[in-house]
């Protein structure tokens, strides 16, 4: 049976024959690499996630499928969605975004205040979405890269529920998953300091925490610090630098540090729950889009600014290299970048 051949909505396993012969690799992850193809019937583009060759021997990917043949069910305009495996390549195939990943074009460019508090939002409403489930979806892999944007740049967070916290696991072989993928700066405090409990949502609250600083300072947070001084300096309260927020700001980004720093409250029972933060970044953001609101002009030069001129900020940011050199102190001193 054709792999297109199947009920509206169903799961469906591809095979490599199903998509035309180029395959361009997006992107090379950890566990894999990430390729735009094109199903041959559709005629449409869809993202091809490869599992490396330990992950496959492990299991890990027959259950990945079991996990994603549940997840794919669910659909949400701010959640990228998931059309089925390939097995003969290992792989998991998605809808592409034509926009890559937020992580990337923070790097890129610079954003309007109204753009930053639009696409806070619709995290906010992805994740609010994920949580609403009975019983909740933890994400548990919340950060940049897997927030993704299509043509009009809108987000879709992806990447949701494939990391576990397993019956009986030990604290130790969960951190080691979670640090494996690179992503210790999204990992609230009490995952290594207690030997408590598995995570709950407010994990995730304290990821999209940190997802709020870095839409706000376009930065990575504790550059230059090890892991091993970031696990040290989260667990005795530090968080990311308040002063690299710009102070050229709208005033109701003064809202939205507060949100933020209830997300990374070191307490998890402090921070708030996805439904009632959603209900705050939706009035943010529709008090952003009243003319007059917003800092910065726009001046449309570049291919991107001539198609989305109102998204972003007149200045391209200079390339990473030349940029850390303009950072300046706050790089360089050893806590600088980190503030209580
Ligand atoms: P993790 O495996 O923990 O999610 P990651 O997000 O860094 O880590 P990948 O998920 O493999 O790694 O994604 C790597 C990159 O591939 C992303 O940052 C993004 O640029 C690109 N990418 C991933 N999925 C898609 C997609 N559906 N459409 C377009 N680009 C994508
Ligand atoms: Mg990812």
């Amino acid at each position: 049976m054709d792999c297109c051949d199947t009920s509206p909505g169903q799961f469906r396993d591809f095979k490599r024959d199903d998509f035309e012969a180029e395959w361009i690799k997006v992107a090379e992850g950890r566990f894999g690499h990430v390729y735009q193809v094109k199903v041959k019937l559709w005629r449409e583009k869809c993202a091809l996630k490869t599992f490396d060759e330990t992950l496959s021997a492990n299991n890990f990917y027959r259950k990945t499928k079991d996990v994603l043949s549940n997840i794919a069910k669910l659909k949400f305009k701010y959640i990228l969605s998931i059309y089925g495996v390939c097995s003969d390549a290992t792989a998991v195939v998605m809808e592409y975004m034509s926009n890559g990943s937020l992580n990337n074009l923070l790097a890129s460019h610079n954003f309007m205040w109204q753009k930053k508090f639009q696409m806070i939002h619709e995290i906010s409403m992805a994740m609010n979405f994920l949580h609403s489930t009975k019983p909740p979806l933890l994400h548990l892999n919340l950060k940049t890269s897997n927030i993704l944007l299509d043509d009009h740049l809108h987000v879709k967070v992806s990447d949701f529920g494939l990391v576990h916290w397993e019956d009986g696991m030990c604290k130790a072989t969960f951190m080691e998953r979670l640090t494996a993928r690179g992503n210790i700066n999204y990992i609230p405090p009490e995952v290594f300091t207690e030997c408590s409990d598995s995570p709950g949502t407010a994990f995730d609250v304290y990821s999209f925490g940190i997802v709020i600083w870095e839409i706000l300072t376009q930065q990575k947070p504790y550059t230059g610090c090890s892991v091993t001084k970031v696990l040290l300096q989260v667990s005795k309260g530090k968080r990311p630098c308040l002063e690299m927020i710009p102070e050229k700001r709208p005033e109701e980004c003064d809202e939205l540090i507060c949100i933020m720093q209830q997300c990374w409250d070191k307490n998890p029972q402090m921070r708030p729950l996805f439904a009632d933060t959603v209900r705050k970044t939706e009035t943010l953001n529709e008090v952003l889009k009243i003319p007059g609101t917003i800092t910065g002009q726009r001046k449309g030069k570049t291919e991107e600014e001539s198609k989305y001129p109102w998204m972003f900020s007149p200045v391209h940011k200079v390339s990473l290299p030349e940029m850390s050199e303009t950072l300046s102190d706050d790089q360089h001193g050893e806590n600088s970048i980190l503030s209580m």
